[in-house]
């Protein structure tokens, strides 16, 4: 099992067991995005462009799960970006990172926060990736017990939780039995 494999694993849910093989789309490399020595950088370059240096430092991360572009957490001086939606929009990193320094100053989108915005030429609404609001794709059904699994994305040889002992079964492999692509129930 690779290293992606194994890290694929631990960030699903549990309630089912994989025998992980990549698709294709998931084998592509992912689209470089800075790390977070460099979203700093970036910040502190903004912060003194803008507000005279004066924001306080933050600690910027990304996050895998998140599907909204950004959120900025004042209280714990922590702005975290979506990494999903910006695998889809590269060029908007710094527009994001500007909005989530705005809400440092202005928790709301209101009059002041987008004021705000435009003086720093950035978006003034918050931003999800497209395909955010669908609440899933696909349908997967244990052939033993009937438990239904919810997925955003396909999976491949993956067996039910309730069914399988420790591990992954193939007598208990799910079969997709609803896809939003097909809007039609598979036998
Ligand atoms: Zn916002
Ligand atoms: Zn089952």
């Amino acid at each position: 099992m690779t290293k992606k494999q194994q890290q694929a694993l631990r960030t699903s849910n549990l309630d089912l067991f994989f025998n992980l093989r990549p698709s294709k789309a998931e084998m592509q490399t992912p689209t470089e995005l800075p790390d977070e020595i460099d979203l700093t950088l970036m910040y502190d370059k903004l912060n003194r462009r803008y507000f005279d240096g004066e924001l306080p430092k933050v600690k910027i991360e990304w996050s895998k799960r998140m599907r909204i572009a950004g959120k900025c957490f004042v209280g714990h001086k922590l702005i975290r970006l979506g990494r999903k939606y910006h695998e889809h929009f590269p060029d908007e990193i710094e527009d994001t990172l500007k909005h989530e320094m705005i809400h440092i100053l202005y928790p709301n989108h209101g009059c002041e926060f987008k004021l705000e915005a435009k003086r720093l030429g950035t978006s003034r609404y918050a931003k999800e990736y497209p395909g955010g609001k669908s609440p899933h794709k696909y349908i997967y059904i244990c052939p033993n017990c009937g438990q239904k699994y919810y997925r955003h994305r396909r999976i491949y040889s993956a067996s039910c939780g309730s069914c399988s002992g420790g591990g992954y079964d193939a007598r208990y492999k799910l079969k997709l039995y609803w896809s939003a692509k097909s809007k039609r129930r598979m036998k």
